[in-house]
């Protein structure tokens, strides 16, 4: 295919990379031993090298050291030594892009990528756990953060454009009165995947569910990403395109994670490229079920080492099982929370974002959408937009929901007319100030 040479003679280490790890996606051993030891090793060398930050932290350690007791590496660290962690060595600085997350508190952290193929071609390889879907096939991607749209007229968009086959609609300020013009385009284009946040498709799906629009295309897979998929959203989403959700778990610092496949059940992390590990509070290995703190060593990041880094988001490790998916990367078996998403009772209850969905769904009436914000103290504000079924009796029975679920928390009810976005225009549902 004319494309694929394109690609390849324009990207020749990101095809490559494609190459080999579309093949370790089914040849991958990851349990039974020292997977990834050689890996390890290098990049811990090259770290203590090339990199005044890590020449000091791993000082007393030989190459040769267990990961998991070298000290853990927060955004607080990045934001304190980032220029002292990058790499010295000149090939490394040429392969560096800056890149940035908005941490907990909304304030910007300052990283950088490594552009040498890795990040990209697990994403590539990542979007190919759609079945019926490979890299190059039309893609539509309705995404929030206006960094990532790229201006019409540049080269890069072009090539976006006709050689990826993507297009990208921006879903930042998405309106009612986009939505027609939004579905004309998916019949138009006749994407095999589209992209977007679950609650700007949750957004255009229900619209297409109410019959407002008619959909006529229909899309291989729906990939959602960016921010936390509840149930209820699958659901309206994979009713609106008539289609399969595929859920995909990343982030800024390392671009894909995981991915859902074809057996919708868990999640296929790239071990090959990133050690994962999942720590309790002490910093000890959680047991297989338990739930953990995140912690990430970037296998292919040599500009900007990140090794055990917090990412700030819960996970669980299942057994060794095989998937029929075919591929033989290790998965999350549960639906990883952010943590940020954990609303703390006084009772000591903890509860995770589907208490909510399901308590606004089953048991109040004339909820359409909503917001939990929790303060350090405990308190609780619940922003919610509402419709002609909501009434004073309904406010009621939400207090005495969450009073009974979480104990005696200071809650405060407001009905909005618009809900929060962040400046990345994601959408977030729930965040606590205890998490932090
Ligand atoms: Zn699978």
């Amino acid at each position: 295919m004319i494309r694929e040479v394109i690609f390849r003679l324009l990207k020749p280490k990101i095809y490559a990379e494609l190459l080999e790890s579309r093949k370790r996606k089914y040849s991958f051993k990851f349990y039974g031993g020292d997977t990834n030891k050689k890996d390890i090793q290098s990049l811990l060398k090259h770290a203590k090298e090339n990199s005044p930050y890590y020449r000091v932290l791993l000082e007393n350690f030989d190459d040769a050291v267990d990961l998991k007791i070298i000290p853990l590496l927060t955004k607080a660290k990045i934001k304190e030594n980032r220029d002292t962690i990058l790499s010295e060595k000149k090939h490394d600085l040429l392969n560096a892009m800056e890149n940035s997350t908005s941490g907990s508190s909304g304030e910007a952290c300052y990283f950088y990528s490594d552009i040498r193929g890795g990040r990209d071609a697990r994403a590539y390889r990542g979007d190919e756990y759609v079945k019926g879907y490979s890299f190059l096939n039309k893609q539509l991607i309705f995404w929030g953060a206006e960094r990532d749209i790229l201006h019409k007229k540049s080269l890069k968009s072009f090539f976006h454009k006709y050689i990826y086959q993507q297009q990208t609609l921006s879903t930042y300020n998405l309106k009612a009165d986009d939505l027609h013009e939004y579905v004309e385009i998916i019949n138009k284009y006749k994407p095999v995947t589209i992209v977007g946040y679950p609650s700007a498709l949750q957004f255009i799906g229900k619209d297409i569910v109410n019959k407002n629009v008619q959909l006529t295309h229909t899309p291989k897979g729906i990939i959602t990403s960016g921010e936390m998929l509840y149930d209820e959203q699958r659901k309206v989403i994979e009713s609106a395109f008539n289609a399969p959700v595929y859920n995909r778990y990343g982030c800024r610092e390392f671009g894909h994670i995981a991915n859902e496949c074809e057996a919708h059940d868990g999640y296929h992390y790239n071990a090959d490229d990133l050690i994962i590990e999942i720590i309790d509070n002490d910093g000890n290995p959680c047991k297989v079920g338990d739930v953990g703190q995140i912690v990430i060593t970037d296998l292919k990041n040599y500009t900007f080492p990140m090794i055990r880094y917090v990412i700030g988001d819960m996970g669980m490790v299942s057994e060794e099982h095989s998937c029929k998916c075919g591929s033989s990367l290790p998965k999350f078996n549960s639906v990883i929370g952010r943590s940020f998403d954990i609303v703390h009772g006084v009772n000591g209850n903890k509860v995770s974002g589907s208490f909510w969905t399901l308590s606004f769904r089953d048991s109040v009436l004339g909820v359409e959408s909503f917001q939990i914000r929790q303060d350090k103290d405990y308190s609780l504000t619940v922003n919610i937009k509402t419709n002609t079924l909501f009434t004073m009796k309904e406010e009621e029975k939400i207090k005495l929901l969450i009073e009974d679920k979480l104990g005696d928390n200071h809650v405060e009810i407001f009905v909005v007319e618009q809900l929060e976005k962040s400046p990345t225009g994601k959408f977030k549902w729930i965040h606590s100030e205890l998490n932090k």
